[in-house]
């Protein structure tokens, strides 16, 4: 799979307000908001607002956000009152079930989660 150009990316447009989503948080270099595939009760992905291809790219350009995007993982999994536990998840590359070449880091909580993920 070829990595989209930033002009021709779906979380940017999201990003950009040119493709509808349902947020449910912003800040400046980051915006949450409903994956459309919903797989557990809460299921959120919170994405950076500039482009890159996957969360390591994002942390070797630009740290202090991939930080925040566990800021506000956290913060969201305490706003949508998770209480028994949520997971965190990159997918990285195709064979790690990547689909969207736009780093986004996925919330997702509210039923029981098992562990290894498959
Ligand atoms: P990946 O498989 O790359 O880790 O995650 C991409 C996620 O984006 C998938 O869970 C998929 O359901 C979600 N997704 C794909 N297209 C859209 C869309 O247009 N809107 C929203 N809100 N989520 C999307
Ligand atoms: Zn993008």
């Amino acid at each position: 799979t070829t990595p989209e150009r930033s002009d021709d990316c779906l979380f940017c447009k999201i990003v950009a307000g040119d493709i509808p989503a349902e947020i449910v948080h912003a800040t400046e270099t980051a915006v949450a908001f409903r994956d459309v595939n919903r797989q557990a009760p809460t299921h959120v992905l919170v994405v950076p607002t500039s482009h890159y291809e996957n969360a390591g790219e994002l942390a070797r350009h630009e740290p202090a956000t991939a930080a925040e995007l566990l800021t506000v993982a956290a913060h969201i999994a305490e706003k949508e009152g998770i209480e028994e536990g949520y997971r965190l998840v990159f997918n990285t590359g195709s064979g790690a079930g990547q689909t969207v070449w736009h780093a986004h880091l996925h919330v997702l909580g509210g039923r029981p989660l098992t562990w290894p993920p498959g």
